[in-house]
């Protein structure tokens, strides 16, 4: 949807009696005239799809992530475009790759003077909010409100970043965070305006501490162990083998919770010790007698378990925010998005973390509701990316989309309308080597396959997805692949021709 010049001019110079004019109460009413929704963007850190049921997890429910696909459109294939937290988070904000939002690794500073979605959408006269998780590293602009975790934030008592300073609010962050979500709601918001409002939140990040109330659930299941645990890492690039977020030798004391997080209250930490000590004092005792691999079995449960208590914790605040949507009234004019910054390894291939375009830590989950426009159960298998969500809330908006955009709104697909799609994705990560050891890579996706460009020791690989969803077997130097591989390379050239990467 494109809007003409003239009021896009009148959209910067009187953006408030644009919006009035745009936004009629009853604007639903007439064939072919959308209204302009509110944009509720949830957002976690580090959870995979395969984590949540309505993907189909096999270790966790989700009710409440659930009830958002079952009353809307989950989108099977959706990818970041460099797999890890504050770059997904900058291609959020731009509709651009790393290389020119300028922001590649957890290192760099987010430049807060380029164009953003946020700002964008300020200027077509929505109230732009951000609540939670930034990760930025530079104030947040383009926010009418905003209140951030300073860095990665902790799980409990956190300390939050604002306008006018530093406030610190006692509680678990999951549910602290919600809090600020809900009064802005109900108390702090224009309501004659629609709203983007971006409720992000710490969890599931590592260390993965969960809120005192679900210190012991899962403590007397043994949660199912991926196939991929004990992965030899052969027949992939040599650099699989060296990467260090492995359970079995990179599982830390911190991580395992031998040690107690320091900033708790006397009563979090009291509860803190009540649920760890017995089973660490459990573990201690047989430790002496475990073999290696049984050791990374123990880390296993004790690494997923935490992280699904986390998760416990972020779906049942998100049912809290559904329920005042409800409440409000505001559910039917809202669009619900859930999403996480990139994927996650759960123990598959040995691994906790993110970084590599392998299938765990590249998808995102991406479940979208809009009542009376997404139809209610839908799934959608184009490829789209985080790259394309600045396009698709301006598009929500009926605000313009800047043509140095580089993604593509996908609202489209979300009502169902058959558009031609990109047939391939586009990859690249950076960080490397600290802190562990994923080297810098690029690559294509296709609805089938994937190959992988290593540059420091100029490896390939090929998978293909369909024989072998776990990408443990390269077919890159398959002879009968040739003609194949040619194809994906000429991809990849235009990917990043098109995408001005050619350094
Ligand atoms: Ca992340």
């Amino acid at each position: 949807m494109q809007t003409s010049p003239l009021v896009m001019l009148a959209s910067f110079l009187f953006p408030l009696a644009l919006a009035a004019c745009q936004v009629p109460p009853d604007a639903d009413g007439e064939a072919g005239v959308r209204p302009r929704p509110n944009i509720l963007f949830i957002f976690t850190d580090d959870h995979a799809s395969h984590a949540i049921s309505a993907y189909g997890s096999r270790i966790n429910t989700t009710p409440n992530l659930d009830r958002i696909a079952a009353e809307g459109m989950l989108f099977r294939n959706a990818f970041c475009t460099n797999s890890i937290c504050g770059p997904s988070r900058a291609v959020i904000l731009t509709g651009k790759h790393s290389h020119l939002n300028g922001f590649r690794t957890n290192g760099d500073k987010f430049d807060g003077s380029q164009q953003t979605v946020a700002k964008l959408l300020q200027q077509a006269g929505y109230q732009t909010a951000m609540i939670g998780k930034w990760h930025l590293k530079t104030e947040p602009t383009g926010f009418d409100f905003w209140r951030v975790l300073i860095g990665q934030g902790p799980y409990y008592n956190p300390i939050f970043k604002t306008p006018a300073g530093k406030e610190k609010i006692e509680g678990y962050t999951t549910d602290v965070i919600t809090d600020v979500a809900l009064e802005w709601l109900q108390k702090d918001r224009d309501p004659e305006r629609p709203f983007l409002m971006m409720y992000q939140h710490k969890a599931p990040h590592r260390n993965w501490q969960p809120a005192p109330r679900h210190l012991n659930l899962y403590d007397d299941v043994e949660i199912p162990e991926p196939d991929t645990l004990f992965d030899d890492y052969q027949g992939r690039t040599t650099f699989a083998a060296e990467t260090e977020m492995t359970l079995a030798d990179h599982f830390f004391p911190f991580d395992a919770k031998f040690e107690a997080p320091k900033n708790l209250t006397e009563s979090q930490r009291a509860a803190w010790d009540a649920a760890y000590d017995p089973k660490n004092e459990k573990f201690f005792a047989a430790r002496d007698s475990m073999s290696k691999d049984e050791i990374t079995r123990w880390r296993y449960q004790r690494y997923i378990k935490d992280y699904l208590r986390c998760i416990k914790a972020v779906d049942e605040n998100v049912g809290r925010v559904l329920e005042y949507l409800e409440e409000s009234g505001l559910a039917d004019n809202t669009v619900v998005i859930y999403s996480s910054d990139q994927g996650f390894y759960l123990g598959d291939h040995g691994w906790y973390d993110k970084r590599w375009m392998y299938e765990e830590s590249l998808r995102m989950p991406l479940i979208v509701r809009w009542p009376g426009q997404v139809e209610a159960g839908a799934v959608d298998e184009h490829l789209v990316q985080n790259l394309d969500y600045a396009e698709t809330f301006l598009d929500l908006a009926q605000a313009e989309i800047p043509d140095d955009m580089q993604g593509r709104s996908f609202l489209p697909l979300m009502l169902g309308q058959d558009v031609p799609w990109r047939p391939s994705i586009y990859y690249r990560y950076f960080e490397y080597p600290q802190p562990h050891r994923v080297p810098p890579h690029y690559g294509v996706r296709t609805q089938r396959h994937k190959l992988i460009y290593y540059p420091l020791r100029e490896e390939w690989e090929l998978f293909d997805l369909v024989q072998d969803p776990d990408e443990l077997r390269s077919v890159y130097s398959d002879p009968a692949n040739a003609d194949l591989v040619q194809e994906l390379k000429n991809e990849l050239n235009r990917l990043r021709e098109l995408y001005q990467d050619v350094d």
